[in-house]
């Protein structure tokens, strides 16, 4: 039997995403401004970025950048444990270990190496790693890579995490769950997964990607909302890349977990250490984050806004407290041309498809952020709704994501 060719399994893939209209486009951005983004030479309104309270070009954190980088250039040189690890890269692993009240932090090079790192190094082929269906894809990633045994229960079903746990009582076991899910803006119910880790003695690990910044008193995240704390959730991730508005990921945990994965977590010891500059910049977007509470009223009374005035012209959003509101479209063409209609109105609006959501689920994702005004709000929610009335109402009929 010859080898199968490559290419030609290339072709007849592309092929078949070209049939189901699951072709993957990048949009390059050529200058943004606050919520507006200049793309194809047009100015767009974005609601499809997670910059949520709106730090990504804040003038502070843009002059800690040129700050350091013309101390300390553009690059750390190497890794961690090497000769990368610069005293900015501590002074942000402290700064937000501080914020959430956990004993240590420890840098990675972004949310899925942190995931990746977590997950392989703690467990093994004798152990068991729970996690929700919706959980992001690298946190399914990295329980395959780490050959642990892993069993998905049905979307924030407490109940269901559980049972899984009990259905392996043997090795040690993790629950992992998504703080706020990334496609739907829902938040876990951390509270009811706590207690049924602790029946099982799994340890707890949250990927609050999308709630540090915004959710909890002085934004500490979905763990500090649900009144929890690093004894019951031992180990969190805290994302740079979302609404601190850098690049990079921070752990938080217990004196011994951080110690562990600081010498063995192979994401950590092997990748070069981020830049100090970067590093210097995020530590300057976490001070912010703490202490300009207005960034997240403001933010709060725009996703409030846009529910109340989605719900008036009858457009049903998933239920969601978060910044990412999601409208269900049921097939991926509907999404598609919902996200066309609008962009040709001048937002921009990502379109969602599997498998990012379940089949039968694609959607709009609209992300709010404190850059956006009450205009803003209005004119995609008026948008929105010719381009329904458009299209005909039978969106409802779609099927929703699981
Ligand atoms: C974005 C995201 C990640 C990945 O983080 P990056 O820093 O972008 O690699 C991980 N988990 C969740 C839930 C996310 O939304």
């Amino acid at each position: 039997m010859p080898r199968p060719d490559l290419h030609e399994r290339l072709r007849e893939s592309r092929a078949q995403r070209e049939a189901q209209q699951r072709t993957r486009v990048r949009r390059s951005v050529t200058r943004r401004d606050g919520a507006r983004y200049e793309v194809d030479g047009r100015w767009l309104i974005g609601f499809c970025g997670n910059d949520y309270l709106g730090l990504a070009q804040q003038f502070g954190v843009v002059a800690a950048l040129q700050d350091a980088a013309s101390r300390d250039g553009i690059g750390s040189t190497a890794s961690h444990l090497v000769c990368g690890h610069h005293a900015a890269h501590d002074a942000l692993e402290r700064e937000i270990a501080d914020w959430l009240e956990y004993p240590r932090g420890l840098l990675l090079g972004s949310g899925f190496l942190a995931n990746l790192a977590v997950v392989q190094a703690l467990l093994g082929n004798d152990d068991l790693c729970v996690q929700d269906r919706l959980n992001h894809a690298s946190l399914i990633d990295a329980a395959r890579l780490a050959d642990c045994r892993l069993r998905r229960y049905p979307h924030a079903d407490a109940e269901g995490a559980l049972r899984q746990l009990r259905s392996v009582p043997e090795g040690a076991a993790m629950l992992a769950t998504d703080g706020v899910f990334s496609m739907d803006g829902d938040i876990a119910p951390l509270r009811a997964l706590m207690l049924a880790a602790r029946m099982q003695q799994a340890l707890v690990y949250v990927d609050d990607a999308h709630g540090v910044g915004v959710l909890g008193t002085s934004g500490r995240g979905s763990v500090a909302l649900s009144g929890l704390s690093a004894v019951d959730v031992p180990l969190q991730l805290v994302t740079l890349g979302k609404a601190l508005g850098g690049y990079g990921a921070v752990l938080v945990g217990d004196e011994a977990l951080i110690q562990h994965l600081s010498e063995t977590a192979r994401p950590y010891i092997y990748s070069t250490a981020i830049p100090p500059a970067q590093a210097a910049a995020s530590l300057t977007a976490v001070k912010i984050a703490r202490r300009e509470e207005w960034r997240r009223v403001k933010l709060r009374e725009s996703i409030v806004r846009l529910r109340t005035s989605a719900a008036a012209h009858g457009l049903e959003l998933l239920p969601s407290d978060t910044p990412i509101q999601p409208f269900i479209c049921g097939s991926e063409a509907r999404a598609l041309a919902y996200a066309t209609a609008l962009e040709d109105a001048g937002y921009w609006v990502a379109a969602i498809r599997p498998p990012t959501v379940p089949e039968g689920g694609a959607r709009l994702r609209i992300t709010v952020s404190a850059l956006h005004g009450p205009a803003e709000i209005d004119g995609l929610v008026d948008t929105l709704s010719r381009v329904r009335d458009r299209f005909g109402d039978d969106v409802a009929a779609a099927p929703a994501a699981m």
